[in-house]
Formats: structure tokens, sequence, C-alpha cells
């Protein structure tokens, strides 16, 4: 039975409120109590009466008042503890007043004892006395005098006293009577508990209070349903059941209020975010909740919420377009200049992005572009954009941004955009002088560059004096190339050099100075940046390798005496020993296989992609450069395919990659690699600085000896004969398809199958020849190839013999302005193409050669590369031209500047000497060091040199020279391109 402490604690609230839980009460025991009294005769007495409310309840009674030395016990049934401590006796009796009571002086008394005994065993049948342990002597607060057995006035005493067990599992409670007239009403035995209750949103159960009056027992609340934890909710449970000291608590969660210490849910249109927010409040402005208890509320359609935004701000919504925005271009420097947008979207956090690009497939372009006072996150309405490139154009894209314009996804709407085209700027200076070949009296200088040509570098003029001297006295000396060979110095003497280059918008600033001191040793030191064979040829005393390479270049040259056909073979076959034949990727069933056979993929994150150079048949071509892993950074070209391509685009531009990757020759363009994991393909090259063959001669009209252009000419032979022996035709040969580097060394390149005709859009309908097979380039196409498509080698002569034309008249245009169908029928009836102006008759002479109708009458690639390199040799035979520039003109040599020659004397022809072999590759400058080392004929040096080693056997010292042979041919083949003059 459970009981409120009312009126004990009657100023605590009623969750505070002790419970009071009963163990024993014999006003609600439903028969006889059958309590064991000892004496069992005489003494304590079961008597049923009627309560004050007619209720029969069952008593006990002693009354031995006349008779001394009284001892009465009686002894309730075992009492269950159930978990308490501490237990209330409550004794409801009458006590007679012993003065009311005649005669009875001496042995009444007015009082009894209380005890108990503490037991497992419930039916304990006999208990010592001893055993019992006194509470109390119990006395009446009041005691009736009379007994008034008519109405039966009682006056009932209320005892309470409280005992702590806790030993057994429960107790014996026993009354003594030692001579008194008692009555024992009732008698209540109870314990205490703090109820369980609710405090700062946490739970706490039921809980027994503790054994002594001043015991406190901890306890450890739980949040009620909905809430968490905020601190440790705790209170303590006082020995008279009230709840002390509450700590901690819960608060309710987000989506949750408080009210009546429970957790309800907000209702719709109303949100908590957190659960230390007070209470559900009403959703912001542009929000809504559909749902019961929201944390956050939605935003309506077009309206945002920034990850920063608190829930309590309203939603809010991008910024319009930057208004007009205006620039100002100065140099290659462009201020952008605008106005804020007109809706600012109820943000107050405006900032701009500016982008820029040359084209989509080069954003981002140049990383050293300076943006003041920066790129991003703009506060300011204007921007200044430097360091830009001269002549090109840019597109700036101005972006309104505020902290809800990621998550709307809007950023386009939000711009504007304006195109500049950045004037002419001179070059940067050049950054990085290195001196190679340093000797008493010269040096040659080298130097890259600069980062910014800001157009084609026309020349580099190099400024030098002693250092003593400081610029008092200077010398000037102006190259095309990137080198220069200085002499006539001071031995032991520390020069200061400058360079700068010079564009079209005139000169750079010179470089920082770079110190060089000239030495005393009569030979150059080796130092970076020299070719192998030049490194070799350096040693003093010459190495084993040097002899062997000039020992096959002696084969090489002695065997070109032999008769044309023979020389070819022969070549062939040290130049394809394994006859390697090109394989058409269109036999590949899958074009990805061909393209993997023989393109290597590259990451694309090692490309950096600068600037758009040109524009492909299937998207851009950019300029940048490629780092690809343990290499040296390389500038590359980038074609891309351009986005919404077909499988057949896809496959052609594969193509391209999957053919030019299976050349490997100093006059073809190099593929790198290609880009087909991800988007958009890409086929990387090598990079050629001076674009494109027939661009590049319209340029420079005129600037370059015949020499030069006969050197280009030997170059685009020289891949041309490797692809025929690849037994690969071109098909498109043309001097826009030759790519020319900083070198002047020319490339051939565009090795797409599907061909775009040469004709400009300007020129009539009938400017596109479409033969079943495709558009033909009328122009440069034999008439066989056109007629009935019999494209062979010999058709490629023919476009070879049309490229001779370009190149030796500047980049005209092949016929003029004559359209195609008066081209296909002028050369039916034998018309050919005029010698250019000073064009040498040999090399018109060569290209009508070219251009015979028969093809079987057309030379070789071989026999025209043999041609060429014979009027290298002997450029007296170009002196003669058909045109009205006088020859020697065309011929002069300026070795007062760097001019380096590789004229060879006809009388070096007859004899190979170490001197006429050097004079071959353009290194006559060593002939006085190897003539003092003793080297006079290549052949007794090899021999001595290969003895001396000790390899004497014949066979080996074959093997030895057949290992070196490609490798040094290669080597000389390039060196001279390199050597042509400038
Ligand atoms: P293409 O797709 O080969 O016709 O190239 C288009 C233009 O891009 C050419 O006319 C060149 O001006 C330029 N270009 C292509 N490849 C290169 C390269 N490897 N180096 C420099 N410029 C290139």
């Amino acid at each position: 039975m459970i009981e409120y402490c009312t009126g004990c604690f009657s100023l605590m609230p009623p969750a505070y409120v002790c419970v009071l839980v009963t163990l024993l009460d014999t006003r609600t025991a439903p028969g006889e109590l059958k309590w064991a009294a000892s004496p069992s005769e005489g003494g304590w007495e079961e008597v049923s009466i009627m309560d004050e409310k007619n209720i029969p309840i069952r008593t006990y009674q002693v009354c031995n008042v006349l008779e001394p030395s009284q001892n009465n016990w009686l002894r309730t049934d075992w009492i269950p503890r159930s978990g308490a401590q501490r237990v209330y006796v409550e004794v409801k009796f009458t006590l007679r007043d012993c003065n009311s009571l005649p005669g009875v002086t001496g042995t009444c008394k007015e009082t009894f004892n209380l005890y108990y005994h503490e037991s497992n065993d419930d039916k304990e049948s006999y208990i010592k006395e001893s055993s019992f342990i006194k509470v109390d002597t119990v006395a009446a607060d009041e005691s009736f005098t009379q007994v008034d057995v008519g109405d039966r006035i009682m006056k009932l005493n209320t005892e309470v006293r409280d005992v702590k067990v806790t030993t057994r599992k429960g107790f014996y409670l026993a009354f003594q009577d030692v001579g008194a007239c008692i009555a024992l009403v009732s008698v209540r035995v109870f314990y205490k508990t703090c109820p369980l209750t609710v405090r700062n949103l946490a739970t706490f159960p039921d809980t027994v209070t503790g054994a002594d009056t001043s015991s406190l027992v901890e306890v450890r609340g739980s949040c009620v349903n909905q809430s968490e934890e905020r601190d440790e909710p705790k209170m303590y449970c006082g020995a008279d059941g009230e709840w002390l000291v509450p700590i901690g608590g819960c608060l309710c969660i987000s989506g949750y209020e408080e009210k009546s210490g429970a957790c309800k849910v907000c209702p719709v249109g109303f949100y908590k975010a957190k659960s230390s927010d007070p209470g559900c409040a009403k959703c912001p402005p542009h929000s809504y909740a559909l749902k019961e208890g929201t944390a956050v509320c939605e935003c309506h359609a077009g309206f945002y919420r920034a990850d920063s935004d608190p829930p309590a701000m309203a939603c809010t919504q991008p910024p319009s377009a930057p208004q007009q925005l205006i620039s100002v271009v100065n140099k290659t420097s462009v201020v952008l200049e605008w106005s804020p947008p007109r809706r600012l979207g109820g943000r107050s956090d405006t900032s701009y992005n500016v982008e820029y690009s040359g084209s989509q497939l080069c954003l981002p372009c140049d990383s050293d572009v300076i943006f003041s006072p920066r790129q991003t996150r703009l506060m300011t309405t204007r921007v200044v954009v430097s360091e830009l490139r001269a002549h090109t154009h840019y597109t700036f894209i101005v972006q309104a941004r505020n902290g809800v314009s990621q998550v709307s996804g809007t950023g386009a709407a939000q711009s504007v955009s304006v195109t500049v085209t950045t004037n002419q700027a001179a070059p940067s200076p050049v950054t990085f002088v290195q001196a190679t070949d340093v000797t008493r009296h010269s040096l040659s200088l080298a130097w890259q560059q600069p980062d910014r040509p800001n157009g084609v570098i026309l020349e580099y003029e190099v400024k030098f004096y002693e250092k003593d001297q400081k610029e008092r006295s200077y010398r000037i000396m102006r190259t095309f190339s990137q080198s220069v060979d200085v002499a006539g110095l001071s031995p032991l003497t520390v020069y200061v050099f400058h360079v700068r280059a010079r564009t079209a918008a005139g000169y750079g600033e010179f470089s920082a100075p770079f110190e060089f001191s000239t030495n005393s040793d009569p030979f150059p030191l080796i130092g970076e940046g020299v070719n192998s064979a030049f490194l070799l040829l350096s040693i003093s005393g010459l190495g084993i390798l040097l002899l062997i390479s000039a020992a096959v270049f002696i084969i090489t040259r002695r065997r070109s005496k032999y008769s044309k056909t023979k020389q070819d073979s022969e070549e062939e076959k040290h130049l394809n020993p394994g006859v390697k034949i090109y394989i058409d990727p269109f036999t590949y069933e899958d074009p990805d296989q061909a393209i993997h056979e023989f393109a290597k993929e590259i990451d694309v994150n090692s490309i950096h992609i600068e600037r758009v150079i040109g524009m492909g048949e299937f998207g851009e071509v950019c300029s940048g450069r490629l780092r690809l892993q343990g290499k040296r950074e390389i500038y590359v070209a980038i074609k891309s395919l351009k986005a919404g391509y077909s499988d057949k685009q896809r496959r052609d531009f594969l193509a391209e990659a999957s053919i030019m990757g299976q050349f490997d020759h100093p006059n073809i363009i190099r593929l790198e690699g290609v880009v087909t994991r991800c988007k958009p393909l890409m086929i990387i090259t090598e990079y050629m600085e001076n674009g494109s063959l027939d661009a590049f001669l319209r340029k420079h009209d005129g600037q370059f000896t015949v020499i030069q252009l006969v050197g280009m000419l030997r170059g685009i032979a020289s891949g041309m004969k490797y692809l025929s022996d690849m037994s690969y035709v071109h098909r498109d040969l043309a001097a826009r398809n030759i790519l020319v580097n900083s070198n002047l060394v020319c490339k051939v390149s565009d090795f797409g199958l599907s061909r775009v005709l040469e004709d400009d859009p300007t020129t009539e309908a009938t400017g596109t020849y479409l033969s079943p097979g495709g558009k033909i380039p009328i122009r440069w196409t034999a008439p066989e190839a056109i007629a009935y498509r019999k494209f062979s080698t010999a058709s490629d002569v023919w476009s070879y013999g049309i490229v001779m034309w370009e190149v030796v008249s500047y980049g005209e245009r092949p016929y003029w302005d004559m359209n195609n169908q008066d081209v296909i029928k002028a050369i039916e009836e034998g018309y050919r193409l005029p010698a250019p102006m000073d064009c040498p008759v040999v090399l018109h002479q060569l290209m009508l050669d070219c251009w015979e109708k028969e093809r079987a009458e057309r030379p070789t690639f071989s026999q025209i590369l043999n041609m060429l390199d014979k009027l290298i040799r002997n450029p007296g035979t170009l002196r003669r031209t058909g045109g009205d520039r006088p020859s020697a003109a065309i011929l002069e040599t300026d070795l007062g500047t760097d001019v380096c020659v590789s004229v060879i004397p006809e009388v070096c022809l007859q004899e190979w000497s170490v001197c006429e072999w050097l004079q071959s590759i353009g290194m006559e400058r060593y002939r006085d060091t190897l003539a003092a080392a003793g080297y006079t004929s290549l052949d007794i040096c090899i021999h001595r040199e290969l003895d001396r080693l000790g390899i004497i056997t014949p066979s080996h010292q074959d093997i030895l020279l057949a290992r070196v042979q490609q490798e040094m041919f290669s080597q000389m083949e390039h060196m001279q391109h390199t050597m042509v003059p400038v």
C-alpha cells in the first residue's frame, strides 16, 4: 500500500512529497492477528472491537495493574523488510491513568516497551527476550481517566518510532507490558521512498530512503523521450523521502520543445534547430515547414541558404550579373571595371570572381597572369590584369557571387563577359644564359627563349664587355638562333654578357648580367649544353667512340660515291635494319587497341595548357608544357577533340596519333602521347615554335638565304624518305602541314586520314574537288591521284615539288588565284609552275622532275635527299638563278655575326681527312684541336685506338661500328639541320 506523506511535507510540491510504503497494518488485517503472546494466558489478549467508523478492528489489550512484576510480551509476525533500510512503527493505543484506578498504587504502570529483532526466518516460534533490541519506552501523551462504558469514549495516543533494519530480510516487533492497562488499537509499519519524479526533463525512479536519518541516496536521472542530456542529471533522495539538490538535466532535441516537463513536437510552420534553442519558432521569411518536428525550414523555390547561414535567417538568392563591365587595354594589361549587380538577393556578402580564357579548352591559361588586387573573392568592382600575352584575344568573365551562389548552382547566369585583344609588346628578358666551350680566346654562349616572347623572335642581340671596362666599350652580336660563338676574347678575362630578343614589336629588355671568364687553355672545356658528338670532339686525345663514329661517317660518305640505286639500298639498310612498315590503324577492329599499341597514355595532370595556337579539323590546338615523371619539362602542342564528336570523328582523331606514334624521325613530328581516359581527348606532340611552314615563310618573306631554304627542304625530304621507307603515303604534303621549330628544323605533320581541302572559303564552290574517296587538295595532288585516286609515294613526290615551290616563293599560293578546274586542265595540258623569283635553276629543275606526268619518271625521296645534300655541299651550284635578284646576295654570309655555314670546299670531297669530316658537319673550328692531338686520318686513328684498347679482332671492330652506326647517323643528320645558317 502506498501513501503520500501529506501533512509532514506539506510545503513541498507534490512531486517531492515522499511516499510511505506499508509493510504491516493491523487495521487492514483480514482476520485474527494471532500474534505470539507470553504468557499465553493472562497477558496480552486479542480483542475485536469497532473503530470510530464502526469498522471492526483487531486489537491487543492487557490490564494487570493490580498484580506486581508484570512482564507480558506480545510479538508480531515476521515482517519482510522489502528493501527498506529504515522502517517506521506507528502505534495507536489507549492507556489507563493509574490515578483513576483505585488500589493500584505501586503496581500500576503507564508505559510499555517497544522491541525489534531482525531475522531471515519468517516463522520463528520462540525468540528469547534477550534477542530483542529495545527501540523505546512508549508513554501515552494522553491517558484516559475514566471508562465511560455507556458511550465508549476513548482517548487515542499515536506514537511513531523508526528503526534501522539492514541486516536481515525481515524482522519481528515486540511490545512489553510491565503492568499498565493498555490497548493497542493499531500497529502500522512502513518505510519511506522518494517517489518517481521528473526534474529538468530527467526521470528519477522511485527510490527507497537511506538507512540513517541523515543519509542521502544519490540517484542518476534518465532523459525523457525526445530529449538529450545537457549535463548529467542527478538528485539525492533524503531520509524523509524527499528529493534534494537537483543537478544537471536534459534538453528537448531539435524539432521538439519543453512543455510540462515533457518534449512536445514543433507544429507545422515552426522549427527548432538546436536542443539549446528555447522553443519552437516560426519559419523565417522565404521558408516553410510542412511537417511537424522540423529542425530547419526548407527554402521556397529559388531561395537558398548557405552552409554558414543560421536557421533563423531568411532564405536568400544569388546576386544578378554585375553591370556595365568595361575594359581598358594597355599593352599586355587590361583594367576591368563594373557596377554592382541590380539584385543582391537579400544578402550583403557580394564578391566577384574573374575568369579568363583564350578558349574553352585553354582555361585556365597562363599561370603567371597577375590579377590586382586578386582574381577571386574580390570585394571591389575593379581589377587590373597584367602579364597577359601580347596580340592575344582574351575573354574575361566577371561573376558576381554571394554566400548562396555555390548552392544555387547558377554561376553562369550571374556573370558578364568582355573580349579584348592585347596589344603588341616587346619580348620579356632572357633569363638564362650559359657559356660552354670556353677557351683562351672564345666561348660559346647559349640561352633560352624569353618566357614571354610576345611574338615571333626575329633576332637576339648579345652585348658583352670586359668586366673591368664596365660598359665603356662593348661589342654587340646579333643572331637568329639561341646561341652564338664569341671569339676574339682576351685570355683569363671576365666578360659580362647581356642578351635580349627582338620581335616585330621591337627589342625587349636586356637580360641581367651573366659573367664568364676565358681561360688559359687553348682547348675548350666540356660544359653543359654541348651535344654529344660535340662533346666527344672536345675531349683532348679523342675517345674511342668518336673514332668509331668518325669511321662510320667515312664509310657512309665513301659509299655515297656509289651508284644512286646502290646507295639508296645501302642507306635503307642502315636506317631501317628491320624494314619497319607502317600499320594502318583502320585495320584494327578496335581503334582503341591501335592507339594503345602505338601511343603512350599521358596523365592529364602532367599537362599544363597555356594558349591556343591554331585550329585543327577536330578542335583547337594549344601549346603547353608536359612534365612526365623523371623527365625534364618540355613544351608540347595539344590537339583536342571538340565536344559532341561522333564515333567516326573520335576514330579519325585518334587514328592520327596511332599513325604518328609509329614514326620516329627527326623530321617527323614526334608524338609524346595521348589522353584518352578523360575528356577532351588530346593528342600531345612536340611543340614547334614557329608553327606551320607556309605562314612562317610568308611572315619572313625574303629573310632567308638559299642555303637555309634548301636546308628546310632537305629536312622535309628526309622525313618523307623515312615515311616512304615505311610504305606510308601522306596524301596531303603541303607547306601548311610542315611545322617549323625554333632551330628552323622542318617536320612533316598532319597524318589525319580525312583530308580537309586547303582552299579557303572565299574561293568558289569548285574549290572543293570531291573525289569518290573524299576531298582532295587539288593544287598539291598529282594528276593520277586526282583522276583515279592513285595515291602513292610518287604522288607524294609530286606534292613535294609543290612544297619546294612554296618554300622558294616564301609561301606563295600554288597557281595563285586560278580555280581548281583550271589547275587540273592546265596540268593536263602540260603546264607547270614557273621558277619563283631568285630560285636556283637546279631547284626548279628538281621541282619539274617531281612534276613528271609519268610517276615512274619522278625521283624517289631518296634521290631528292641525295640531290639536296649535294647542293648543300656545293653551294656554288645554287648560284645560278633564273630570277632577277643577284645570287651573290643570297649566298652572302656574314661571318662577323653568328653565322656558321656548313659549306665544304670541293677539294674536301676528294679525300676524307679529319678536316673534311669536321667541315662536313660544321665543326671545322676543331680542326686545329684535332691536328694538335695528331689526328689527321680517321682510318688510322680508329684502328690505332681500337688496337690500343686491345680490340683487335676485325669482327669485333665491325660489331662496334655497327652498334653506333644508326645513332651517329641520326646525330649527324640532326647537326646538319641545326647548323643551317641564320
Ligand atoms: P593541324 O590540326 O595539324 O592542322 O594544326 C592546326 C594548327 O595548329 C597548325 O596549322 C599549326 O599552326 C598549329 N599546330 C599544330 N601542331 C603544332 C605543333 N606541334 N606545334 C606548333 N603548332 C602546331
